[in-house]
């Protein structure tokens, strides 16, 4: 049974904030007690490094750090083996299209994104094509960022060799159809590559069932700390694959002769030290998010963002950029006010929301503007917090707001 108030006492930001509305979890999540147990007990009860000791809470360290393999396999799906740990989805993604670039493509294929992508679904595809020849294309979307089936196969031709897109952007919340995607880019032999920070966290995914090639998350946007990231590849691919960074602990053996020989998958992606906490703490929030059940998280969103659509939709002075989008984050302004003002009147009343353009610079193509308020709910918030947050923004209006950001 999903009890939204039973959940929200496991989170001590909600317990301490009782006024704080908390709608910006597209940035970054709450994080409840048992994952803040999980990294605190790393610290005062087992902290050592991981892979490198030979003593006691050094080895329960390798267990409770190598055992997150386990959780994230569970949670997408895959092989223990096919999960590499990185910082963020950030460094995920740089890490696909750098091995990419490395091992798999030449100069002139080309990879398909869309304009609704995150910088980091962007600008590692921008370097390639500076570095590389490597050149990206767009795929067009709809004015909510949607793509069409259609639209999409009429996008590849014989150098299309990988479509990178997010499976829910970041500021529309269109949701993307990967599985299907996903086999239209193999039927013309393309790689498909998900950034799935915004999907991992509100729904399953399941990367075998969809035949992704390559999955990024962050793990702070999941109710996990922060600095963690998770790369999934194939096992195939991943051991073809080169790792951007070279140290410590992912090599066998080097020698005077600049021979090195590298551990295997996974562990030949993770050089130097890793956040260790962070990735035990990694574990927790995935369990946390199972025990709750993705499905239940999922439909309580969808009907949460229903709620809220329908009621912002009701005020004259609020234009939404996204409100067919089933799912994701909401996007707004109001009329006639500076986005950034907006979100300065709603901080005034303990609301937390971004505002910008949401590291998607390539958005104002798509809705006419590049600076919007962007309101990100979680399976924590309530009709409650969305009554009180349209009471506030029914009232943003120039007289009130402008000038109000500190
Ligand atoms: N992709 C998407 C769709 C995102 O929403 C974000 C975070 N806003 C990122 C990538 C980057 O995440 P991180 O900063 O954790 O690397």
């Amino acid at each position: 049974m999903f009890d939204v108030e039973k959940i929200r006492r496991d989170f001590p930001m909600i317990v301490n904030n009782p006024d704080l509305i908390y709608f910006d979890n597209a940035a970054t999540s709450l994080k409840p007690q048992c994952v803040i147990d999980a990294v605190t007990d790393y610290y005062t009860k087992h902290t050592s490094n991981v892979h490198r000791g030979d003593y006691a809470i050094a080895a329960e360290n390798d267990r409770l750090y190598d055992g997150v393999r386990k959780i994230i396999a569970k949670l997408i799906n895959c092989d223990p083996d096919e999960v590499v740990y990185t910082h963020n989805v950030t460094q995920s993604m740089n890490q696909i299209a750098w091995g990419l670039a490395h091992d798999f493509l030449k100069k002139g294929d080309v990879v398909l994104i869309s304009e609704a992508e995150h910088a980091s679904n962007v600008l590692p595809w921008f370097r390639l094509q500076q570095e590389a020849g490597i050149r990206f294309e767009y795929i067009p979307t709809d004015k909510e960022g949607r793509i069409h089936l259609e639209d999409y196969e009429k996008c590849f031709h014989e150098g299309v060799k990988a479509v990178s897109l997010a499976e829910v952007t970041n500021v529309l919340g269109s949701v993307q159809p990967i599985k299907e995607m996903s086999a239209i880019a193999h039927k013309h032999g393309a790689y498909m590559i998900v950034d799935g920070a915004q999907s991992v966290p509100h729904m399953k995914v399941d990367v075998r069932d969809a035949d992704i090639d390559f999955l990024g998350f962050s793990a702070h946007k999941m109710c996990g700390p922060g600095g963690v990231g998770i790369l999934y590849g194939k096992k195939e691919l991943l051991d073809r694959m080169s790792p951007m960074l070279m140290g410590g602990d992912m090599n066998a053996r080097f020698a005077n002769d600049g021979s090195c020989i590298l551990k295997e998958t996974p562990v030949k992606f993770e050089a130097g030290t890793p956040n260790i906490e962070g990735v035990i703490g990694t574990g927790a929030a995935a369990n946390y998010l199972m025990d709750i059940g993705l499905d239940h998280i999922h439909a309580y969103e969808k009907e949460l963002r229903a709620y809220f659509c329908e009621k912002m939709q009701k005020l004259d002075n609020i234009i939404l950029y996204n409100p067919d989008n089933e799912y994701g984050p909401i996007d707004f302004n109001a009329k006639g006010v500076f986005a950034q003002d907006a979100a300065g009147y709603l901080a005034s009343k303990n609301i937390a929301v971004r505002s910008g353009n949401h590291c998607a610079k390539l958005l104002h193509n798509i809705i006419g503007t590049d600076q919007t308020i962007r309101a990100s709910l979680y399976f924590y918030n309530t009709k409650d917090e969305v009554d009180r947050f349209v009471d506030e923004a029914k009232n943003i209006n120039l007289e009130n707001a402008v000038g109000i950001f500190f």
